[in-house]
């Protein structure tokens, strides 16, 4: 790692890997680690490779209700050792901001799953159950036991003075059901009954980031993971680099027509791209150059991606997205600082073939 190289970037690439660039990959969990029950194929063996190549590793998660030792639990189970100290959750964000404000001791009412309340303890709080113990705050994380009792302590709380903090501000959860309500909607209750916008830490707030960075001394940690608004948004606006993978939520149309807060610094399929270059994408006769891809916008809101003839410059492509790269320089060199969705076309069949592949249309 050299502290004089400049931040990678989309346009600019590494010239080696991540794994020798950053000192801390802040990987996500769902979506980059696992999906569902199941770890991402191939992750398990990617991480312990990069943890080889002297990277270190730590698993950042916007899901308030387990503990860190649960997590731990969860991840080594599916192949992936990890210990509860490299779990940073966003109840233990929560609770390093309540500790800093309130002051050791203070006491707070715990709305959420186990993991809220023993991360309160840890940070040296007091938990209470009951609005009438006085609490300072009200720290509110996911649940699925969380109840109308529970959110009616809360309230009686926050009308009383306590601070209103939320783990995460996520409206839903994904589920083999569809989405099912998340932390950001019951938080929504207590707000809409007390008239108070709860003080959110979880990602993508800079709260959630300075946790990650103070547990685990990161000097240039690269964040890892699949969400625009949490994952990406959050390393911008920390100021850190991020690596969006398309293990998890995020299509590459949702990408094309991200705002500048949710551009991702580096791209790749999975959790592998910890272990590769990535290419960079260069200016060429009114488009941009990706590897053999070209991308170029013609007239007012369309962009058309070609493979050219041949290429003397690069070698053997690391991975299948350099045609995206090449289209997400292009369009948010002309998008600027607006959110806005790319039409896309193919200049040839391979064009065409990488468009379908990535659902971006196509002739
Ligand atoms: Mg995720």
């Amino acid at each position: 790692m050299s502290a004089d190289r400049a931040p990678a970037s989309l346009a600019a690439g590494t010239s080696t890997p991540p794994t020798q660039v950053f000192d801390v990959a802040l990987l996500d969990l769902d979506g980059v680690v696992y999906v569902g029950p199941a770890a991402v194929s191939g992750v398990p063996e990617v991480l312990g490779e990069a943890r080889r190549d002297g990277m270190r590793l730590a698993y950042v998660t916007n899901n308030a209700a387990r503990t860190p030792q649960q997590v731990a639990a969860h991840l080594t189970e599916l192949g992936v050792p990890a210990e509860p100290g490299e779990i940073i959750t966003s109840s233990q964000a929560a609770a390093t901001v309540v500790a800093e404000r309130m002051g050791p001791g203070a006491r707070v009412l715990a709305v959420g799953g186990p993991g809220v309340a023993a991360a309160l303890t840890a940070a040296g709080l007091t938990v209470v159950e009951q609005a009438e113990d006085e609490p300072v705050a009200v720290v509110q994380g996911y649940g699925p036991g969380v109840d109308w009792a529970q959110l009616a302590e809360a309230v009686v709380a926050v009308r009383g003075g306590a601070r209103h903090v939320a783990t995460n501000a996520d409206a839903t959860i994904p589920s083999p059901r569809g989405v099912l309500p998340g932390n950001g909607a019951l938080v929504g209750v207590v707000s809409a009954v007390t008239g108070q916008q709860p003080l959110v830490t979880g990602k993508p707030d800079p709260a959630m980031h300075a946790e990650c960075v103070r547990r685990t001394g990161a000097q240039r940690p690269l964040v890892v993971g699949d969400r625009l608004d949490t994952d990406i948004e959050g390393a911008s606006r920390a100021g850190a680099t991020s690596l969006l993978v398309f293990s998890g939520v995020t299509e590459p149309a949702g990408l094309l027509a991200a705002g500048p807060r949710h551009r991702p610094d580096l791209l790749a399929r999975d959790a592998g791209g910890l272990l590769t270059a990535h290419p960079a994408v260069n200016a060429v006769n009114g488009g941009w150059r990706c590897g053999r891809w070209v991308a170029t916008a013609d007239g007012e809101d369309r962009l058309t991606l070609a493979l050219a003839a041949e290429d003397g410059t690069v070698g053997a492509p690391v991975d299948d997205l350099y045609g995206l790269r090449a289209l997400a320089v292009a369009h948010w060199a002309r998008t600027g600082e607006e959110a806005r969705p790319a039409a896309v076309s193919a200049a040839d069949d391979d064009a065409a073939r990488a468009l379908a592949d990535w659902g971006l249309g196509g002739r």
